[in-house]
């Protein structure tokens, strides 16, 4: 789609769900396909279940992205799995760096040490880009109160750059809003939460902390690039 025609698209779909809950956007790009072929991109992180319930709900065969960038911890890859098996998910794709670009760029994994952007890129935008071929749009599930960049969320974007629509249901949740609906539903929760991790990305990346800023603690970098920005990988919360 056109540029031009992909922002007057989610314009006029921002004005029409502008008033909906999570649950109806999702129905109407699950359900009723109003936005062709859509993918979930999840993290299976702290928060993730929220919209992994929510498409169980809907259409449990939902496409469902995992990052699986080989440096995890152990305990998201666990639950990762259990968390789909009880939510009945069955489009859960596990998404992998190409191999020989990892023996190529970071032969003894220590990538991450020297340059974070170049890790990411190797592992998380180049195979999320090469995951999303055929998919018309995706589901994110950043929400405003994250901060930095993130406070500008809209719930529909125009990805620029790939010609994709990515919806953000939770856009406007908050964090007890998160918590409340995990516990009205019961849901697993990450095993790392209880250790402190507020937010769980890479092991070597994270540490414990409320929120993000346990990502990449003590550098600029404050997201993973798999978001693109005017044609451009977002890197940073900045918001200038
Ligand atoms: S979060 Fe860290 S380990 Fe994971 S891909 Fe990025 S730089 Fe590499």
């Amino acid at each position: 789609m056109l540029q031009s025609n992909l922002l007057e698209t989610t314009r006029l779909h921002n004005a029409r769900f502008a008033a909906s809950q999570a649950h109806d956007l999702l129905k109407a790009a699950l359900h009723d396909k109003q936005f062709g072929e859509v993918a979930l991109v999840s993290s299976f992180g702290t928060e993730a279940a929220v919209l992994l319930h929510m498409i169980s709900q809907i259409a449990p065969a939902t496409p469902v992205l995992f990052l699986d960038t080989e440096l995890m911890f152990a305990e998201t890859l666990a639950y990762q799995r259990s968390l789909s098996a009880a939510l009945g998910l069955t489009g859960v794709r596990l998404i992998r760096a190409n191999a020989g670009e990892l023996t190529k760029q970071d032969p003894d994994n220590t990538l991450h040490q020297r340059d974070t952007d170049a890790c990411c890129a190797l592992r998380k935008t180049a195979p999320l880009q090469a995951a999303l071929e055929g998919f018309n749009s995706w589901i994110s599930g950043r929400k405003r109160f994250q901060g930095g960049k993130r406070e500008h969320l809209q719930l529909i974007e125009a990805e620029q750059g790939t010609g994709r629509i990515k919806l953000n249901p939770l856009a406007n949740w908050s964090s007890d809003d998160t918590r409340a609906y995990i516990a009205k539903h019961d849901l697993p929760k990450h095993p790392l939460l209880a250790q402190g991790y507020g937010s769980v990305g890479c092991a070597p990346c994270t540490v414990p902390a409320e929120g993000r800023e346990g990502r990449w603690k003590g550098q600029e970098k404050s997201e993973c690039g798999i978001h693109f920005e005017n044609g451009k990988m977002v890197k940073t919360g900045a918001t200038a």
